[in-house]
């Protein structure tokens, strides 16, 4: 039992019928090829910059590049042939004639490298860094398109330079300076085609995307909308569901609402967890409601989560293995039962019942008779 990582203490409920298999490497207890390869799958490190390239508005050509300057070296810089030969020879910047040719030289510390980081630093109003990744954060708080874009300027800035670099070792070219911005601004319009995502509608933004002549242009508008609240019908209770944790999976909870026709609340319920993900957390807040929901001897309860997901679950039958036979047991006493969805700010108290139950340890249950301290008043 140990060997299969079976805890005996702490085995799911009998509630009879037929036997059936169960995968355990899946939430929903089903086998599938996805969730058996990842078993299988040892994690491999990712290069951080990695994710950056997934971006759609990155051109497969841009990032190949780039990839293959910092990740393969694969530049015949200095420090690249000491690296791949263990040979030291000694190389001069044919760009400024002063220093040796390192890859960090070239693409950072070079006089021309230096004028056109100025150059993009001055259009963004941004503080580009040696570091892909860290230049990347300098656009935090910036909208999506011009994060893109900025990235897009980035990769552009550091492949043009190397490509500058080859023409004046191979081809003896003199630097001309409004030639090479030239062709770095042409790429970023270029890959500014690619683009799908939303700007903020500001003068700041707007002059960028003027200057590089980006033809997609879109904000995102917020249209507002009306939610509203209704008490359960005579004959049953309702329960305000909701599940939190602190991360996912994290240290998770459950907070459960009664409240009667009247909107009354009756009591509140609150369930600690342990390390389990979000919507597990959604999932035991219904069944553990509907357990307790009992004590009142009424058929009918009306079940109120802001999660989607979670209700979707509840009503297809896609719970999580471990707790499917609780729900069966749970729901075998009621007649009827009727699930809404609403918004967060609606479901506020079973927001804050949730988030309370987070700070209890596993498996630790607290009612409270009546409204206790922790849920704010609106009536
Ligand atoms: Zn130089």
């Amino acid at each position: 039992m140990i060997r299969c990582n079976i805890d005996v203490e702490n085995l799911p409920v009998i509630a009879g019928g037929e036997d059936y298999k169960i995968w355990d490497l899946d939430t929903k207890g089903v086998f599938s090829v996805k969730s058996s390869k990842a078993a299988l799958k040892t994690p491999t490190e990712v290069v951080p910059c990695a994710n950056l390239f997934t971006r759609q508005v990155v051109h497969p050509t841009l990032s190949v590049q780039y990839w293959k300057i910092w990740a393969k070296q694969c530049c015949a810089s200095e420090d690249n042939i000491i690296k791949k030969t263990s040979k030291s020879i000694h190389t001069m910047c044919r760009l400024c004639r002063k220093s040796c040719e390192t890859l960090s030289h070239i693409t950072w510390h070079c006089k021309v490298a230096r004028r056109i980081w100025a150059w993009v630093a001055g259009i963004f109003k941004l503080q580009p860094s040696e570091d892909l990744v860290d230049s990347y954060k300098a656009a935090k708080g910036r909208s999506r398109m011009i994060k893109d874009l900025w990235l897009v300027a980035n990769l552009a800035i550091v492949t043009e330079l190397w490509k500058l670099r080859n023409k004046s070792y191979f081809d003896n070219m003199a630097v001309q300076w409004l030639g090479f911005k030239g062709r770095v601004y042409q790429i970023i319009r270029d890959n500014s085609i690619r683009m799908k995502v939303h700007m903020y509608n500001t003068l700041e933004e707007l002059c960028i995307l003027n200057y590089f002549k980006v033809r997609h242009r879109s904000c995102k508008r917020s249209t507002p909308i009306e939610i509203s609240w209704t008490p359960p019908n005579q004959d049953e209770i309702m329960i305000c569901c909701d599940g939190a944790s602190f991360g996912n999976p994290g240290q998770a909870g459950s907070g459960v609402l009664f409240r009667d026709a009247s909107s009354e609340v009756l009591g509140v319920l609150c369930v600690g967890l342990g390390w389990k993900t979000n919507l597990y957390a959604e999932v035991c807040a219904i069944i553990y409601g509907a357990i307790v929901d009992n004590r009142w001897n009424m058929r009918s309860i009306c079940i109120r989560s802001d999660s989607k997901s979670c209700i979707q679950a509840f009503q297809k039958g896609d719970l999580p293995w471990q707790l499917v036979q609780k729900w069966n047991i749970a729901k075998s006493y009621y007649i009827n039962v009727r699930y809404i969805h609403s918004y967060r700010e609606v479901n506020f108290s079973a927001d804050a019942s949730a988030k309370q139950a987070c700070l209890l340890a596993e498996d630790i249950f607290e009612f409270y008779e009546g409204r206790p301290g922790f849920i704010p008043s609106v009536e």
